[in-house]
């Protein structure tokens, strides 16, 4: 590589600007992506500092016109330095423009002017000072006399604030000022988003023998490099933040900083909360909700070294901290680690990749893992450590399935099983609280079978087949399509449908059969303010309600002690979503939604309504048995070969023109056929789950293999390909490695 590219400022107008250097002999083989250099800058060759962002063999200006490099800007490795590092990987990993990789990474770039607070001294002294009162007395001169008195009062200081109250104006100030008769010091009050509003306190629970167990082992592994990354499993309620705080305590005391990841915004009060009990002042948040000028301070303040622990969404691992010690991801599973722009990095490998760099430990901590997480654990890629049971009196709940096919046998067609309505009469008569949740996910017009249960499926890819408006049933992945069918393929029932079943009709429904029971709902319509979230919950845990009905926003994170009933209404909607993790996301959900009942004193009990009873997600929900779950979705991963057994890479092709992008689409499938020698496998090209967005048309391909170094060199094969190839500068393509989503 003879030429290295450059980006001056990391403001973001000047970040689309990326400029060329030669690379002098004596520095070939030692510059690296985010580095600090120097050059020679403009028409007057001043000299400026900026970082590298990527490398060329070939120039992409006449030679000629391309200056040296400087040099290497002395000094350690600054924060900058690495996440520009991290953009460089990502842009390589995931495939977008560096561009967009940096804007991603660096996403406070402007200075916010930070709230001022100004303060009045008294520069001269006080014997002066009580002469110049008496002068100002005599003369009248009101707003000095008033000005001096104050200061006098205040032991010689007065608060800017304390000043415009007795109405003094500005031009005395300044008059005084150059008399020399005082001095205004400034100082700028960083916006904390929770400064003071949580406390220290100084009760730090003894660990049981199992946190004291994981905690110490992950550290052991961990010092002696046998694992930099861990999985940490154990039911929500079983101590694991505890321990991480406890592995955060330890990287503290040696000076090192630390990372929280939570998977949503609405949990960052709750476990903010935990953190400043045990932490203090110096925990702080990190996300869109905060206002720019508080971005920009929490940004300060992590580059000052004034913030050890930084706790936010998936963005909050783009803090510039000097050095990361620790990097927990909590809830690791979740969907939103994975982003859905590009580039479409998952959050879990980006904090790899920083841990590596810096040589910090990296926790995965959930109850249900992730199919690919638990995979590297059991392989001993990742170090592995569990905890069991929940601290304390709190017990699982007793779990019922309840077959939804005999319900319309009986003639019971209420979206509510005869057994959901008597548990909740009787919950309704003690008092008790009762949760209802319809899991909303992957709801995208599928078909199912009210006699049988079965979803139509995809016979290629097994995957459930999607509805669309012209009648017809369609695969994602490989592009399969059959008209919608009249009776039920597999029973031959014409209780054959889409799914129709939402949060009203079951608020309708509940009110319908209790009228005397008070009800909230919790779903995307009621939750459209920024409070509205916040209150329905505390209405709920105040008892305000006898039900809650809701979407998956209500099985999260939440403790409500008097909640004994949990009815999951429809549990296999989620099951016939059409993308691969279907049943890891319905096992994941149900096994959250069950554990929302009996966490305080009283027992729990939740009842789960299906048409698929012998499915193994929901037989191993209702178990609360994760490696059941995760044996049975292994052999299915493994056979259909979809991640972690393969390496799954999504092409997503987007165009305005519908023809125009067909073609491009058919001629890349065709190309990537032709692959043969590496042994990919190619699926479609295929209409997306979304055939048109804005009026632009979208297909996709997938590509399987069982090494991700192949998939990668594809993946730059097509990019090298669409930049020299003509035809490609109306069609965009996309990559997305292990999609979490239908594209
Ligand atoms: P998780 O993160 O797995 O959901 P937590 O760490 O939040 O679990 O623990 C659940 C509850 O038990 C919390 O209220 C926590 O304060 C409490 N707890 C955790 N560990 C201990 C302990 N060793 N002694 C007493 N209480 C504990
Ligand atoms: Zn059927
Ligand atoms: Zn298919």
């Amino acid at each position: 590589m003879d030429y290295v590219n450059v980006i001056v400022d990391i403001s973001h107008e000047k970040l689309d600007r990326v400029f060329q250097y030669r690379i002098p002999e004596a520095l070939k083989g030692k510059l690296e992506a985010g580095m600090p250099v120097r050059f020679p800058f403009g028409r007057g060759d001043r000299p400026m500092k900026g970082y590298v962002v990527g490398f060329a063999g070939t120039p992409d200006y006449p030679p000629e016109k391309i200056k040296e490099l400087t040099g290497i800007v002395e000094g350690g490795v600054q924060a900058e330095s690495r996440l520009i590092a991290l953009a460089a990987w990502m842009r390589e990993t995931y495939g977008s423009t560096m561009n967009q990789a940096l804007k991603t990474v660096l996403p406070v770039r402007q200075q916010v002017a930070g709230k001022q607070d100004r303060t009045l001294c008294l520069n001269v002294p006080k014997e002066r000072a009580g002469l110049l009162l008496e002068e100002a007395l005599q003369k009248n001169h009101r707003a000095k006399a008033r000005l001096l008195a104050a200061l006098l009062d205040g032991g010689g200081r007065l608060s800017g604030q304390e000043a415009a109250r007795l109405r003094i104006t500005g031009p005395v100030i300044r008059r005084f000022e150059e008399e020399g008769v005082l001095r205004r010091e400034t100082q700028t009050a960083y916006r904390n988003p929770f400064g003071g509003q949580f406390q220290r306190s100084a009760a730090i629970p003894q660990l049981t023998e199992g946190q004291r167990a994981a905690a110490d082992g992950i550290r052991e592994d961990y010092e002696r490099g046998v694992h930099r990354t861990f999985l940490l499993e154990g039911v929500t309620g079983s101590g694991k933040t505890e321990v991480y705080m406890e592995l955060i305590a330890r990287e503290i005391a040696r000076g090192r900083k630390a990372i929280v990841l939570i998977p949503e915004i609405a949990l960052t009060v709750q476990t903010v909360r935990r953190f400043c009990e045990r932490f203090g002042e110096r925990v702080s948040v990190m996300h869109s909700r905060l206002s720019e000028g508080e971005r920009y301070d929490q940004f300060v303040r992590a580059r000052e070294g004034s913030i050890d622990v930084m706790i936010g969404p998936r963005s909050a691992l783009f803090t510039p901290f000097s050095q990361i010690g620790i990097i927990i991801i909590d809830e690791e599973h979740e969907g939103a680690y994975k982003s859905e722009t590009a580039p479409r990095y998952d959050a879990r490998e980006a904090a790899a990749f920083l841990a590596e760099r810096d040589g910090a430990m990296l926790v995965l901590g959930s109850a249900t893992p992730s199919v690919e997480t638990a995979y590297r654990a059991r392989e001993g890629r990742y170090g592995w450590r569990r905890l069991t049971g929940r601290i304390g009196r709190a017990v699982l709940p007793q779990v019922e399935i309840v077959d939804l096919r005999q319900e319309l046998k009986a003639g019971n067609r209420s979206i509510f099983s005869r057994r959901l309505a008597a548990a909740m009469d009787d919950r309704l008569k003690k008092r008790e609280q009762i949760m209802l949740f319809l899991n909303r996910r992957g709801l995208s017009g599928f078909v199912s079978c009210r006699s049988c249960g079965k979803a139509v499926k995809c016979p290629h890819c097994d995957v459930t087949l999607s509805l669309h408006g012209d009648g017809s049933l369609r695969c994602h992945y490989c592009g399969y399509r059959i008209p919608m069918p009249e009776s039920c393929p597999a029973c031959g029932s014409p209780y054959i449908s889409g799914f129709r079943a939402g949060t009203q009709q079951i608020e309708r429904e509940v009110r319908r059969l209790f009228p005397a029971a008070r009800v909230l709902r919790m779903d995307y319509d009621t939750t459209r303010t920024k409070e509205s979230y916040g209150q329905i919950l505390t209405a709920f845990g105040r008892g305000e309600a006898d039900v809650l009905v809701g979407t998956q926003m209500i099985v999260k994170g939440h403790d409500f002690p008097n909640v004994t009933l949990v009815g999951v209404v429809a549990a296999d909607i989620s099951l016939y979503a059409p993308d691969y993790r279907a049943a890891e996301r319905t096992f994941q959900l149900l096994t959250q939604a069950v554990g929302r009942a009996g966490r305080g004193a009283k027992a729990g009990e939740a009842v789960i309504q299906t048409y698929m009873p012998e499915h193994y997600a929901i037989q191993a929900a209702a178990a609360q048995d994760y490696g059941a779950f995760y044996d049975q979705e292994l052999l299915y991963r493994g056979l259909m070969g979809y991640p972690p057994v393969q390496e799954l890479l999504g092409v997503y092709l987007t165009a305005p023109d519908e023809d125009a992008l067909s073609e491009r689409a058919e001629l890349l499938g065709r190309a990537l056929r032709a692959e043969t020698a590496t042994g990919l496998q190619v699926i479609g090209p295929a209409d997306a789950a979304l055939t048109k967005k804005n009026d632009i048309y979208r297909k996709v391909i997938y590509i399987k293999h069982g090494r991700k170094e192949i998939l990668l060199g594809v993946k730059k094969k097509l990019e090298r390909r669409m930049e020299t190839e003509d035809g490609w500068t109306n069609v965009r393509v996309q990559f997305d490695y292990n999609p979490m989503q239908a594209f």
